[in-house]
């Protein structure tokens, strides 16, 4: 097995269909091959207001789980509250035990993570979460966790209806319908799903389970491809930026009054980077459990919160929640973009959608898109004999 994820192009194959009565079968068949199934579940109402909440939207909220053997999971428009980036990267896990003997240390590594599983349902933006984190994952030291646990994964997409204003993917390069960092796709049609394998990873899943698909008829093809042109002109309308001259604009506004008043009304919660699928920060700490043995633990962290950046001597370098908020979306959109070529953002809106305070971030990225392409407009104008 390759300790790295795999990203192979797609190997070009037909478009199959995946009959609503067979998805049984599928997860069944996979209950019998010992493979783990995560997919969407509706979540259990916590409260009856938030029964009722599920009433008035019409649907279930989702979250993504570890599926009982056999159980489908729920392919259906939704946006899981928390993306899928706790099954690579837990919300708290050991890494390992440790236990001193005099000078010498033993150490004992957590239980093996990499059991094999298959992600079905997964939301796009999340499934293209995962690889845009792999670069960090393998920046300056490659994390075996991960690592296990994305090879170990086979990830298909199901093609997202757009989910309300907050979504933005194709602003940031990405689409409803994509399989970037995923294995295949599902599409909804009549009656199913197309079903379109997009790796090596994915194709083998598929010609494993070949009984459970059939070819594609024509016209359900076509009912597909017309659904997600709908779904990216839907999301295009959202936002529109120009990726290259934000990341410009962040770097070299570092004071601007823009940039650094956005967390105005920012009270450092974390939720956002709790929710968002590519904030991966995590704090590691040593737990001891008696005297000479202890274990190793690292839980998600934030640059949200005021204790992230300070220092043992008292002195915080980020020290109120405008430098904190001008670090996620400097982070975001201009460091990580430098450093990896891309946005660390696939758009699926969450921060915007959870954030009790009403920080937009479709809005914001759209009042620097403004900025950055100001010095330019002006110019046009000028140009074309506008004022100057
Ligand atoms: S932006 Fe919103 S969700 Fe994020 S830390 Fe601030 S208040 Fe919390
Ligand atoms: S920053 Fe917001 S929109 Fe972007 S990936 Fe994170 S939660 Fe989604």
């Amino acid at each position: 097995m390759s300790a790295t994820p795999e990203t192979d192009a797609a190997p070009g194959a037909e478009i199959l269909f995946l009959a609503e009565g067979e998805l049984a079968g599928l997860v069944a068949d996979l209950a019998t091959a010992a493979v783990e199934v995560v997919g969407p579940a509706a979540t259990e109402p916590a409260s009856p207001a938030a029964a009722a909440a599920d009433v008035l939207h019409g649907r279930p909220e989702l979250e993504y789980r570890t599926l009982a053997p056999g159980v489908a999971p729920l392919l259906a428009p939704g946006m899981p509250r928390l993306s899928l980036k706790g099954f690579f990267l837990p919300q708290t896990e050991a890494l390992f035990a440790w236990r001193q003997h005099g000078t010498e240390i033993e150490i004992e590594r957590g239980e093996a993570s990499a059991r094999r599983r298959v992600a079905l349902g997964v939301k796009p933006c999340d499934a293209a979460a995962l690889e845009i984190v792999d670069h960090v994952m393998n920046w300056d030291f490659a994390d075996q966790p991960w690592n296990e646990r994305r090879v170990a994964t086979t990830v298909f997409t199901l093609a997202c209806p757009v989910e309300d204003g907050s979504c933005f993917c194709t602003a940031v390069g990405l689409a409803p319908d994509g399989t970037r960092g995923a294995d295949g796709l599902f599409t909804p049609v009549e009656g199913g799903w197309l079903v379109e394998p997009s790796t090596e990873k994915g194709a083998a899943f598929v010609a494993e389970h070949a009984a459970r698909f059939a070819t594609a008829s024509a016209a359900l093809v076509d009912e597909g491809a017309e659904a997600r042109r709908a779904a990216n002109e839907r999301v295009a309308g959202h936002l529109e930026i120009d990726a290259e001259s934000v990341r410009e604009w962040i770097a070299g506004h570092f004071d601007d009054p823009l940039l650094a008043g956005l967390g105005v009304r920012c009270h450092g919660c974390g939720t956002c980077a709790s929710v968002c699928p590519t904030c991966h920060c995590f704090d590691i700490v040593d737990e001891t459990d008696g005297v000479g043995k202890g274990t190793r633990r690292r839980s998600w962290d934030t640059c949200q919160t005021g204790k992230f950046t300070l220092h043992a001597s008292g002195h915080n370098p980020r020290n109120d929640q405008n430098a904190r908020f001008r670090q996620r979306l400097n982070h975001k959109f201009s460091i990580y973009p430098l450093r990896f070529g891309e946005v660390l953002c696939t758009g699926c809106g969450r921060c915007s959608r959870e954030c009790h305070a009403g920080q937009d971030l479709v809005e914001m990225l759209a009042a620097i898109d403004v900025a950055a392409r100001r010095p330019a407009a002006v110019g046009a104008e000028t140009e074309s004999g506008g004022p100057a």
